[in-house]
């Protein structure tokens, strides 16, 4: 089993430095509408810019591949139209099918459809979005003043929830180890800030900072953590452990065997190295 394991990552690592190549080679791919309908009267499609704004939409739209297929519906969030129609679109087209080549697995399909939701829950302080199973929800609350920030952003780290699918790992694995929550959301976080968006340094960590941060602050600072070890001592490591958290293969034993450090070294390297910074 190690051993099938082992040829796998080789090839998985290899196809996967090959899909970086191309995908960092590709120009940005189109995509078109395919359906337009409106959940409340789908005898009439609502097609109108001025029936888009007031009433909200659900439209259908695929992929240049014509793999995948995405449902984006602002029926109870009629404001977001605009944004999802210009921006939204988009990067999904584009980044969708990039999340799924560049967090392989053997055995793995991603889902083919997905939905977009998009909702003004009624609770305060309700997270900016969230992902389950095929679906992305996103608060309309939080989006809409953060359209020109980071609304993008956390879109397509909902994506690579979508794309991650560690459900998968308790159906086909009876003793699949848990997956840490720092990790989960570290890896979305990673790919978010170091592969959609590098030119934010939303993940940066100034050297102040070293001594209050640990390996296991999730998101950003897991993110980070997860850049740092990558560069330093495994370049594919996202997507290995990746695929580890989708099989439940986990352990705290992967770092040691990807890296020849344990995560509490590294963890220690990396804050010398993050107080060592110059200071910006
Ligand atoms: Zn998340």
């Amino acid at each position: 089993m190690k051993k099938v394991l082992q040829n796998f990552s080789d090839k998985a690592t290899l196809a996967a430095v090959f899909m970086l190549l191309l995908i960092l080679m590709a120009p940005a791919v189109s995509y078109a509408a395919t359906d337009v309908i409106d959940t409340r009267t789908p005898e009439k499609p609502v097609k109108s810019a001025e029936s888009a704004a007031t009433k909200g939409t659900r439209e259908v739209f695929k992929t240049a591949d014509g793999v995948y297929q995405f449902t984006i519906d602002t029926t109870q969030a009629p404001e977001m139209t605009d944004w999802t129609r210009k921006k939204l679109v988009p990067i999904i087209t584009e980044w969708y099918p990039k999340l799924v080549q560049l967090l392989p697995s053997k055995g793995f399909e991603a889902p083919k459809s997905i939905v977009f939701n998009c909702k003004k829950p009624d609770k305060q302080g309700a997270a900016p979005a969230w992902a389950g199973g095929a679906g992305v929800t996103l608060n309309a609350n939080w989006f809409m003043k953060n359209l020109k920030g980071e609304a993008g952003g956390a879109t397509v780290h909902e994506m690579v929830h979508l794309v991650q699918h560690y459900g998968d790992a308790r159906k086909n694995n009876p003793h699949a180890t848990k997956n840490p929550g720092w990790l989960v959301e570290g890896i979305a976080d990673y790919v978010r800030w170091y592969l959609y968006e590098p030119q934010s340094h939303g993940a940066d960590i100034g050297p102040k900072r070293a001594s209050k941060v640990n390996y296991d602050g999730s998101y950003r600072v897991t993110a980070n953590f997860l850049n740092w070890v990558s560069l330093k001592y495994d370049r594919p490591l996202v997507l290995k452990l990746n695929a580890a958290c989708r099989q439940g293969l986990y352990t705290e034993d992967l770092w040691k065997k990807y890296t020849g450090r344990t995560l509490q070294e590294l963890n220690e390297e990396w804050k010398a190295d993050l107080a060592n910074q110059p200071a910006k």
